[in-house]
């Protein structure tokens, strides 16, 4: 039995069998496999490079009718490579001597010569560089797409074990409708694919740094999602013990679905809205079905990042409207695209950045790009005449920046209106308040904006100066932080002194531990991930505003984020003690 502990980013109890996967974008698992098993990994191989060499001959040939044997030509030194034995037998070697897995093997030989070529003084062959990278990445693809096909055909349920999912790729394995829970080496709670997994609603556990060492296809594997556990080939005692947790789980999840009808009320009459954060349009079903009362947050980046190119115009617009009309006359907050960062690996990006969380992500690419973002202005004001649609746009730092995207919406106005295309003319203009920058100036920020949707996934990240998605410096991210606290309350009280609406969408929102606190710091908007809705919900409905703003009050005495969360931990048990 191994139990490893990770960082719990969608709760629930899942047990089954375990897929292990190796992702094509990033790092393979430095996994070993046995001496049997090493025959079977060299026959992938010989495949691999055999479909890869034909892949390159293809794509010689069209480039050649297209473009002229010239250009063609680019791709003689890819055939010419692995038409040769010399790094296959290499390959081959890797698994016979070290015991490597096929992609880990491959990974390895093909990333010395990327760095033999780094080192050459000939510009001609230190170029080829990106060359060898291709042909690593369409190895791996042929390896990596074995592992995929594998989920297609799986007739039970599976667990996916991995060493990293970008947020596209978990999106897909939640189309496959065969994974029944995630577990992760990397990745930390509010990182995109953790994100995306919550959103989806099946448990959940990242940041475990080498399960994938630990777990082969086929063991039986118990992923608790709400404590961050993940417990390979369990003996019949822990078997026992997490079926009753599962038991418990679902009833409570039962009775708190009897709350859907009912409003956010708090004991005392204070009445509160609880938004749904959606990644995708059908989500927007699972919103309602939980109680939501509109989307605080449509994060639309993703329809970008599941498509091999950007979407038309006509099928942002189709996308958005489907999602207003699924809400029914409920507010709709859409969030121009966010794209960058950990969302886009870098490999894939045409200009790596050495930074991307500090780079041209989120507003600052669409101020850059602005043919693509006017285009997603259109649909969304083209929307909006279909329900009440606000936009939002998010990672605004300065005045300046909020300024230019108001001006490219108005552009997006005027050609509607010399198209004849009708839309909400005074659709609400709202920002994220995700930089410290934002949340300082946040009275300034909202002379000019409609209202604020305060984004403390990314707020924590830059004002502890640590990467959300890196889980070895995970113990240092959390909204427990007293100046965090303190930040989220000047941005409050900044909102409510001009009058215009706050609402809360970060990953803090959903947290149950924290609503107590939210409610007495003066929040009355929340938006989170569905499943998050009903337990929030329970707590608003158990608790007066009196009592919240005492707690609000004694937890900005305390000294740091561990007496924080003892603080908030005790105080929501004595409330609700079945959910802590
Ligand atoms: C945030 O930063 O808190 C947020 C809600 O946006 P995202 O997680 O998409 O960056
Ligand atoms: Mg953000």
């Amino acid at each position: 039995m191994l139990s490893k502990k990770g960082i719990p980013v969608s709760p629930g109890i899942t047990f089954g069998q375990a897929l292990v996967l190796d992702t094509e974008e990033f790092q393979i698992p430095r996994r070993r496999i046995s001496a049997e098993q090493c025959e079977a990994e060299k026959l992938r191989i010989e495949e691999a490079f055999k479909q890869t060499l034909v892949e390159y001959r293809n794509l010689r040939e069209s480039v050649a009718a297209r473009m002229g044997e010239d250009t063609a030509a680019i791709f003689d030194f890819h055939i010419g490579v692995l038409s040769k034995d010399r790094i296959r037998h290499q390959v081959l070697e890797a698994i016979d001597v070290k015991h490597y897995t096929a992609p880990y093997a491959v990974s390895t030989v093909f990333r010395e010569y990327q760095h033999r070529f780094q080192q050459m003084q000939d510009a001609y062959l230190s170029e080829r560089i990106q060359d060898v990278y291709d042909m690593e990445r369409r190895v791996l693809r042929q390896l990596v797409g074995q592992d995929r096909q594998a989920i297609e055909r799986m007739v039970e349920p599976v667990i996916v074990v991995a060493h990293d999912l970008t947020p596209s790729q978990t999106a897909e394995l939640e189309h496959s409708n065969k994974v029944i829970a995630i577990a992760t080496d990397l990745g930390g709670r509010t990182s995109h694919t953790s994100i995306v997994a919550r959103s989806w609603g099946v448990p959940a556990v990242v940041g475990l740094a080498d399960i994938t060492t630990g777990v082969s296809n086929g063991d039986m594997v118990v992923v608790d999602g709400t404590h961050g556990v993940v417990i390979a080939n369990p003996d019949a005692e822990t078997i026992q013990h997490y079926t009753i947790r599962r038991e418990q789980l679902s009833r409570l999840v039962k009775d708190l679905q009897n709350l859907r009808e009912l409003p956010a009320i708090t004991l005392d009459g204070v009445r509160v809205q609880l938004f749904g954060n959606i990644e995708f349009p059908h989500e927007a079903t699972a919103c309602v079905d939980k109680g939501a009362e509109g989307i605080g947050l449509y994060r639309t980046e993703f329809l970008y990042l599941t498509g091999k190119s950007e979407p038309s115009e006509q099928e942002q617009f189709e996308a958005y409207k489907q999602v207003v009309e699924r809400m029914g006359g409920r507010t709709v907050v859409i969030r121009t695209l966010d794209l960058g960062a950990d969302k886009m690996p870098q490999e894939r990006t045409s200009e790596p950045e050495r930074n991307p969380f500090l780079g041209c992500r989120s507003i600052r690419y669409c101020l850059q790009n602005l043919a693509m973002f006017k285009r997603q202005l259109r649909a969304i004001l083209r929307a909006s005449v279909h329900g009440d649609v606000h936009v939002m746009f998010p990672l605004i730092t300065t005045l300046l920046e909020l300024r230019q995207a108001k001006m490219v919406l108005s552009e997006a106005r005027e050609d509607l209106d010399e198209l004849g295309i009708p839309y909400r003319k005074d659709i609400p203009i709202g920002i994220m308040v995700e930089t410290p920058a934002a949340a300082d100036g946040a009275v300034q920020f909202a002379r000019e904006a409609d209202f604020f949707s305060i984004g403390t996934n990314d707020l924590i990240q830059y004002m502890m100066a640590v990467d959300r998605s890196n889980e070895r410096v995970a113990w240092l991210y959390s909204a427990a932080h007293p100046m965090i606290l303190r930040k989220v309350r000047h941005v409050i009280r900044a909102a409510d002194r001009t009058g215009i609406p706050v609402s809360l969408c970060g990953e803090m929102a959903g947290d149950p531990l924290y609503t107590i606190l939210l409610l007495g710091l003066g929040l009355r908007r929340f938006s989170m991930a569905a499943g998050d809705v009903p337990e929030v919900k329970k707590i608003v409905r158990s608790v007066t505003m009196e009592h919240c703003k005492r707690v609000a009050q004694h937890t900005l005495q305390l000294e740091n984020e561990r007496n924080v969360l003892n603080y908030l931990r005790d105080e929501t048990r004595k409330v609700l003690p079945e959910i802590v």
